[in-house]
Order: structure tokens, then C-alpha cells, then sequence
């Protein structure tokens, strides 16, 4: 088997499941609980967090505990709107977002909120006029991803950041860091609020978190009992978040060695596919981070092209596994190219993809590619 869908998912790392099936066995207390077993577990949850934010370099009452990324994005965009909405209903989304953002701003559009978009330039950069723009004084919210998870762009949090600040200081932030983690640098400092989630950096699935600055009102989308946290009600997931702090202290490590390693792996299939295939184009621009390589491929419906590669095990994407068979709105605020948007496939790539596993991706898909005669 390839696997070539990191971005999609990772596989657990064995240290980070140990820590999970250790936690599940030997605390099975409740952390809300009062006796010595819920005290221990308490214990536990308290020192997981601190190790979070220790990482993340924020506060441990900055720390929202969900299940994944798009509970995070619903409880920002959400939470801010209900907090927000008698100062003003206006909210900026870039073009390049995942689609849980555009599902929760159709929502908010249905309850009477005002969604713009941001442009962004041919390379994917958000268009920092267009920003300054758009800024009005019942904006209530900007959000803009750190990493695109199609095309893989990198936005530059801290400028957009300033340009928020000055326009309109009131405007809160934030950014859907999901495929940020782990892959680059992130700084939390540069917004109020950010989404994360575990199964992106080799963590469980089902846990992720959201920071918050603790400036910040959000108003709860859940309600219940238990004490942790009032965003988040009920008993807290121990051993998911235990294992969710030992994956991303080990995400965090050796981030440029993996980086290297990783560009290099991405500059082989780029070159293999540009020399070969005059019909393929490549995606990614000069902001794109080497994780995630995206290209089109002429007229062939991409999912034709994954399931032909599926069938050798070998495992890609279309845009994301999330919006599977419609256009990648990324490649279209890109290139404004509806065919190229429609035939758009992902590989995604990992610290442990090896040489070798590259080197038979690119054989199976001069197979795939010949068997389907594209043109
Ligand atoms: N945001 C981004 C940028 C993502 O890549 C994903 C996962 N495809 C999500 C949100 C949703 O994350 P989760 O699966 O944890 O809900």
C-alpha cells in the first residue's frame, strides 16, 4: 500500500496510542468527579493542558478541548457571531478556506449575517487592499486559514493580523490552523482565535481544540454540567487529549529536518510529472508548502483517476477528502478555471513517506495515466 493522503488523515503513531490505551486503563475516573479517582484524573487533564500550552505557548485557560477541527471552527465563527452581533452582523472569509467554513457561513447568512470574501492574488496570497477594504465597523470577524488544505498556501497571520488591528481593532481574528500543525511554524500570537485537530499530526481522531485568547467572549453553542470548561460541557475525553498533548509535542519536532525531507520528496514527483505529462498542471504557487502538491489533469474526472489508483493501493485524494467530487474552490479562486478546478487531484505527503514509495506512485500513475488515455 502507498498512502499518499496524509493531509486528509494520519495513522496514529504508536507512542501516541500507547499513551491513549495507558490513560483509558489506569485513570478511569472522571476528572469532574470528587473522590480520590476523579481528583487523579483531574490531575491528569490539568497536566495535559499545561504541556498544550506550554507547546502552543498560550495560557492553559486559552484551551477549548472539542472533537475536531470543524467543532472548533463552528464554535469560533459560531460563538463570535452570538457574542458579536448587536455591534454588527458583517464577516470576512478568505477564498482559500476549507468547506466546514463556508457550511457555517452559509448558516450564519441564513440567520442574517453578512458573509464577503476576501480576493487573493494569482499566487494565493490574500490581497491586502482588498482586506483593508472590506473592513467596516460592524466587521466583527476576519478568518483566514494558516495553511490552505488543497493547494496547501500559506497566508502570512501576523501582516493580516496588523491590517485588522489598524482598520478596525474590534475585528476579532481567526484562523483554521489545522494543516498548519505539525507541517509549519504556527504563532498564536498572531490571532485570537485558532482551530486544531488531532488525526492531522498522527494523533486520534475525535479530539481537537480551539484556542482562545481570554479577551475573547464566545458565546457556547453546547450546554450541560461538569467544570472544565463552560464552552465545552460534560466529561472531559482523557485519553484523547492525553494522547492529542503527546502528538503535538512530537509534531513540533524536528519541524525543519521534516520539511527538507519532505521537499524533496515533492520536487521529484514535480519534476517526473511536469517532464512527462504535458497535460498535467501543477497547482501550487510560491506559498504553497511542500506537504501538499495539487495538479489537474486535462479532461479526466480525478475521481476515475483515484479510484484507478486505488485499485494498485495506492492512496490520493481529489480537492479534500472533505468536498470529494465537486470543483476545488481553491484552484478556482486561483486560476478562475472551471476545468482545471474540476480535475484536480491532492497527494499529500509525510515526514514518512519514503523514497521508494514515491518512486512506485510514479510508476503506478504512468499506468493509470496511459490505461486512461488523457489528452
Ligand atoms: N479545517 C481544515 C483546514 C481541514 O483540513 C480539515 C480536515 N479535512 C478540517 C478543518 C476538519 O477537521 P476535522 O476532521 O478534525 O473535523
Amino acid at each position: 500500500m502507498i498512502y499518499l493522503d496524509y493531509s486528509a488523515t494520519t495513522p496514529v503513531s504508536f507512542e501516541v496510542l500507547d499513551s491513549y490505551n495507558k490513560t483509558s486503563r489506569e485513570f478511569i475516573g472522571n476528572p469532574n468527579s470528587l473522590h480520590s479517582l476523579g481528583r487523579k484524573s483531574n490531575e491528569l487533564l490539568k497536566s495535559a493542558t499545561k504541556q498544550i500550552s506550554d507547546l502552543l505557548k498560550v495560557m492553559e485557560s486559552e484551551i477549548i478541548y472539542t472533537s475536531g477541527a470543524t467543532e472548533s471552527n463552528n464554535m469560533a465563527l459560531i460563538g463570535v457571531a452570538l457574542a458579536k452581533h448587536k455591534r454588527g452582523k458583517h464577516i470576512l472569509v478568505s477564498k482559500l478556506e476549507h468547506p466546514s467554513i463556508y457550511k457555517i457561513c452559509d448558516y450564519l447568512r441564513s440567520i442574517g449575517f453578512t458573509i464577503d470574501y476576501i480576493e487573493n492574488d494569482g499566487d494565493g496570497l490574500i490581497d491586502f487592499d482588498d482586506l483593508k477594504n472590506k473592513i467596516k465597523d460592524d466587521t466583527i470577524l476576519v478568518s483566514v486559514n494558516a495553511v490552505n488544505s488543497e493547494v496547501g498556501i500559506r497566508q502570512p497571520l501576523k501582516f493580516i493580523r496588523q491590517i485588522i488591528r489598524k482598520v478596525n481593532p474590534e475585528t476579532i481574528f481567526h484562523s483554521d490552523m489545522t494543516q498548519a500543525l505539525g507541517k509549519t511554524t504556527v504563532c498564536l500570537n498572531d490571532v485570537d482565535i485558532a482551530s486544531f485537530s488531532a488525526h492531522k499530526i498522527y494523533g486520534p481522531k475525535g479530539i481537537g481544540l480551539l484556542y482562545k485568547n481570554s479577551k475573547i467572549k464566545l458565546v457556547p453553542l453546547e450546554y450541560g454540567s461538569g467544570k472544565s470548561n463552560e464552552l465545552k460541557p460534560g466529561t472531559p475525553a482523557l485519553p484523547l487529549i492525553v494522547a492529542m498533548a503527546k502528538a503535538i509535542r512530537i509534531a513540533l519536532t524536528d519541524l525543519d529536518k521534516k520539511e527538507r525531507f519532505i521537499t524533496r520528496l515533492n520536487e521529484k514527483i514535480v519534476k517526473e510529472l511536469t517532464s512527462k505529462y504535458p497535460n498535467v498542471k501543477i497547482n501550487n504557487t510560491k506559498y504553497s508548502i511542500p506537504h501538499i502538491l495539487n495538479i489537474s489533469l486535462g479532461n479526466i474526472k480525478p475521481e476515475t483517476f483515484i479510484n484507478a489508483l486505488a485499485e494498485k493501493e495506492v492512496y490520493i485524494s481529489t480537492n479534500t477528502a472533505c468536498s470529494s467530487g465537486e470543483l476545488s474552490s481553491s484552484v478556482l479562486a486561483l486560476y478562475n478555471d472551471k476545468q482545471r478546478a474540476a480535475s484536480t487531484i491532492r497527494i499529500s505527503l509525510s515526514h514518512l513517506t519514503t523514497t521508494d514509495e514515491i518512486n512506485q506512485f510514479l510508476n503506478y500513475f504512468q499506468v493509470v495515466y496511459n490505461k486512461l488515455n488523457i489528452n
